[in-house]
């Protein structure tokens, strides 16, 4: 079968995918966007401000997702979120933006060996990528009122209309800081309708758009990738094709369509965290004030301070609030994540054989001791004092077991406790890690020109989170865009 052609394939059209799609059609290139998810709107409850409707809804995630938070066993695998729709993850995930630390992009530099991707080299890239979406903020609600006040020992000054905190799209945004998302007007923004949908009719180039269609491997003839082939059978031709299909979909498909994928999945990383419940007042309704909207479990403040251990850094716990995630139980969540963690984990992509992902989340024992103090000291803060309207109960399984037992564990108690009870954060990321060379354990180039091309094939080019050298501090989608910004760059250069 012949095949039509495109200049590029982008597969994945997920914060990386988009990126590139757009940049290289309005530089003239006629671009195939192939995306697994269907081409139906987002459902309602993925619209509006929720930071808890794509972790409800399986409709547009991948089905039957195990990953290990930790090592396989003896910890159960429960079902890992990963978006499977146009804007892949942006679709689904809790909107809220950020840059990450300036002490990430130094490891990324000094650690990772990516030497021309420190924290000055990424500023402009990160604030491109910050540009290319509207920008909204929530209104805290009582819950996340009185839980920033309790955890912040009283900085939070519950004055709407004087918010004076940084934002969350400051690099190092720590301590108080109000939620940046990604819509507008109480309403979602994808990637995909910030940057595919909203290009104008009049740009150059083309974007087609293949949805419900499903890569199942990259077509490679020597040295060089060809095209791809889908599980329908259809095959796609260009000179380029630049892999985007997420920190899990990438690995695979790499996996499956070189004969040698070395080093793909042996480093991942993640962050982990954990869930308080609590237990507030009857639900509140939506409301605008001051030019703000409010949704009952949009994410509105996060309060970021450092842990105790060895490896703290400053904000290296965060702590943020989703309030009403169960209205009729009035049940509010309280997230907290380690930021920086040093645990690595891994992927195994053998043929033949299951994917198996392990996380690794709490595998390093300086991650647990940090891991242990956030949790404890954001126990501590919820049951202390007198139970309010807004803080009626805290528990910590859904079995109603109390937060003030947390006090009475010792330390080795806890971590069985957290590792046992992983919390819903999914940022898996590393699995076809940029690095200077295959010899130091990268899959693709961080040399500028020729950054995300895959080691040892013309035409292959990777721009996704599998990409990252390391996490950084928030959620990934801004960082994604900018590495995939600066690999578009580098192959419009090439
Ligand atoms: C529940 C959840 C909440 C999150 N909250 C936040 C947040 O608030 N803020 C933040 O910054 N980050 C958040 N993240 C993380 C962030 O959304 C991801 O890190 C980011 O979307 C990764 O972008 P990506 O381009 O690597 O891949 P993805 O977003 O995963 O997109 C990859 C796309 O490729 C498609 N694909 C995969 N395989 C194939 C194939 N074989 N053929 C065709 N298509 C394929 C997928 O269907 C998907 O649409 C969250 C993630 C999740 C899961």
């Amino acid at each position: 079968m012949a095949g039509t052609s495109y200049d590029t394939i982008v597969v994945g059209s997920g914060p990386g995918g988009c990126v590139v799609a757009r940049r290289l059609a309005d530089a003239g290139q006629n671009v195939a966007l192939v995306e697994a998810g269907p081409r139906s709107d987002l459902p309602q409850n993925l619209r509006g401000l929720s930071a808890v409707g794509g972790h409800a809804s399986g409709a547009l995630t991948w089905p039957d997702l195990v990953a290990y938070y930790g090592r396989a066993l003896p910890i159960a695998a429960p079902r890992y979120q990963q978006g499977r729709a146009l804007g892949g993850s942006s679709a689904i995930n809790s909107m809220v933006l950020s840059p990450g630390d300036i002490d990430d992009y130094v490891e990324w530099q000094d650690r990772a060996g990516c030497v021309d991707w420190g924290p000055d080299a990424m500023r402009p890239w990160l604030d491109q990528a910050a540009s290319v979406l509207p920008i909204q903020r929530a209104i805290p609600g009582p819950v996340t009122e009185a839980v920033m006040s309790r955890v912040s020992e009283n900085q939070y000054q519950p004055d709407r209309d004087s918010l004076r905190r940084s934002s969350s799209l400051d690099l190092d945004a720590v301590g108080l800081v109000d939620a940046s998302l990604a819509a507008s007007d109480g309403t979602r923004c994808t990637v995909f309708e910030g940057l595919v949908i909203n290009r104008p009719d009049t740009a150059k180039g083309s974007i087609s758009v293949y949805a419900d269609t499903v890569v199942s491997r990259v077509k490679v003839r020597g040295t060089i990738a060809t095209g791809v082939e889908t599980n329908q059978g259809l095959v796609l031709r260009a000179k380029t094709v630049v892999l985007a299909a997420g920190a899990i979909g990438t690995p695979k498909l790499l996996a499956r369509s070189v004969p040698e994928p070395h080093h793909v999945g042996k480093t991942i990383f993640d962050h982990p965290s954990f869930a308080f419940s609590v237990c507030g007042p009857d639900a509140t309704a939506s409301t605008s004030v001051g030019g703000l909207d409010s949704s009952p479990s949009a994410i509105s403040q996060i309060y970021r301070f450092a842990s105790d251990g060895d490896d703290s850094r400053p904000g290296d716990i965060q702590v943020l609030v989703i309030e009403d995630v169960v209205p009729v139980e009035a049940l509010s969540v309280v997230l907290v994540t380690l930021l920086s963690p040093n645990s690595k984990g891994r992927m195994d992509l053998s043929l033949g054989s299951d994917l198996k992902i392990e996380r690794g989340c709490l595998t390093s024992a300086s991650d647990r001791t940090r891991f242990r103090s956030g949790v404890r000291r954001v126990a501590a803060a919820l049951v202390a004092g007198d139970q309010s309207d807004s803080i009626r109960r805290v528990m910590i399984d859904d079995k109603g077991t109390s937060a003030t037992s947390i006090d009475g564990m010792s330390d080795d108690e806890l971590d069985r406790w957290l590792l046992a009870h992983p919390g819903p954060v999914a940022h898996l990321a590393g699995a076809c890690r940029m690095g200077p060379s295959l010899d130091g354990g990268a899959v693709v180039s961080s040399e500028p020109e020729v950054a995300g091309q895959v080691f040892g094939l013309s035409g292959l080019y990777i721009a996704d989170s599998s990409v990252l050298p390391g996490l950084t501090s928030g959620g990934l989608q801004i960082p994604v865009m900018a590495v995939s910004e600066r690999i578009v760059a580098g192959i419009l250069m090439s």
